[in-house]
């Protein structure tokens, strides 16, 4: 693998806690559409902190791709509008221009997305698209990149990669090309990956090794990763935060224990409800959290969830409430008015549909 090693926290060599590798503010993105402006990220505040794993979930629409796009300023097309602040390096990506963007891009915070085969050009090599990436941003003889391009798909668990570095996008596997765009995506050690659902359209046992990778580049050279997924099964397997996102904002974060295992809000509580769990008892059918998801123009004038909480109540209807510490652990916040013995009737049927009483 290329570049220097980053110390990683909790490791040998690691320094204490240090001030966030990404920094987001008042983050707003909207979308026009027919019928007005879309909401997709309506006001959020995130760290991602050097050398962890910070997984955004939530259902279709909650406006966590969209989010992760606006990291890396890929979404600034017509009838997008973009406000806050996205911090990198003191650095507002937010209002960067694009050759500033694209010096930041692929270099300093890559991106790995979903659809391996659209990402990939179907006329160049994996090996050749590696080193483009390389070549993009570092002055390295042609020779000497696609060594490093080889170097790197057998760091991302690409068996024979002197072969397969020869290899066309349709010669590879659907877990193969993900790794390329992995390697792509580590091209120039990265201080930030997002990666968004990279292993939704693959078998479970390619999935569990495209995670393994990443957990494993992440150990090894410190990369802060965002991953981007409905699947909570990925999160318990490999974030050490979690973010979780509903109506483009986020309603709870903290440690993946705190959140998978204490969580705080209704709507954790009811997306944990709807997995079916191998330690619990057999259901015939899963719980689901009652009504739709915020895709409109129209929102609530208080919290979002509202609509689908079984524990609404007068005060929830004012404004959306803040995202801070209320009753969970240290460094759990989420945004919920629920008092404390509520908030514990509420965690008792977290099992049933969005802990409706
Ligand atoms: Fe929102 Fe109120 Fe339900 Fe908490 S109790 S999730 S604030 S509607």
């Amino acid at each position: 693998m290329t570049g220097p090693r980053r110390p990683v926290p909790g490791q040998p060599g690691a320094t204490a806690p240090q001030r966030p590798v990404l920094t987001v503010r008042g983050l707003r993105v909207e979308f026009d559409v027919p019928a007005g402006r879309l909401p997709a990220v309506a006001g959020v505040d995130l760290d991602l902190h050097r050398g962890e794993i910070l997984a955004l979930v939530g259902e279709s629409g909650s406006g966590k791709s969209a989010l992760a796009m606006s990291l890396v300023g890929l979404n600034r097309g017509p009838g997008t509008h973009i406000s806050g602040e996205v911090d990198f390096n003191g650095q507002n990506l937010v209002t960067a221009s694009e050759s500033q963007l694209r010096r930041v891009r692929g270099r300093h915070v890559a991106a790995v997305f979903q659809d391996a085969l659209a990402a990939l050009n179907p006329l160049h090599r994996a090996g050749a698209q590696v080193a483009e990436m390389i070549r993009t941003h570092q002055q390295v003889p042609r020779a000497r990149a696609w060594q490093r391009a080889e170097d790197l798909l057998a760091d991302v668990g690409i068996a024979n990669p002197a072969r397969n570095a020869r290899a066309y996008p349709h010669q590879l596997s659907g877990g193969m090309r993900q790794r390329v765009m992995i390697a792509i995506g580590l091209a120039n050690d990265p201080t930030v990956l997002i990666a968004d659902e990279p292993t939704t359209a693959l078998d479970v046992t390619i999935q569990a090794q495209v995670l393994a990778t990443l957990k494993r580049l992440q150990a090894e050279h410190g990369t802060s990763i965002v991953l981007i997924t409905h699947d909570l099964g990925v999160v318990a397997e490999v974030a050490d935060r979690v973010a979780v996102m509903y109506g483009g904002r986020i309603v709870e974060q903290g440690t993946r224990e705190q959140v998978l295992y204490a969580p705080q809000h209704p709507y954790t509580m009811g997306l944990l409800g709807s997995v079916p769990r191998v330690d619990g008892p057999v259901a015939d059918r899963l719980p689901a959290i009652p009504g739709s998801p915020l895709t409109g123009v129209a929102r609530p004038s208080g919290c979002g969830f509202a609509p689908r909480c079984g524990y609404a109540h007068d005060a929830c209807a004012t404004a959306p409430p803040a995202l801070t510490r209320r009753h969970g652990g240290p460094g759990q916040h989420d945004a919920c008015l629920l008092d404390a013995p509520a908030r514990a009737a509420a965690r008792a049927p977290a099992r049933t549909a969005g802990g409706r009483p």
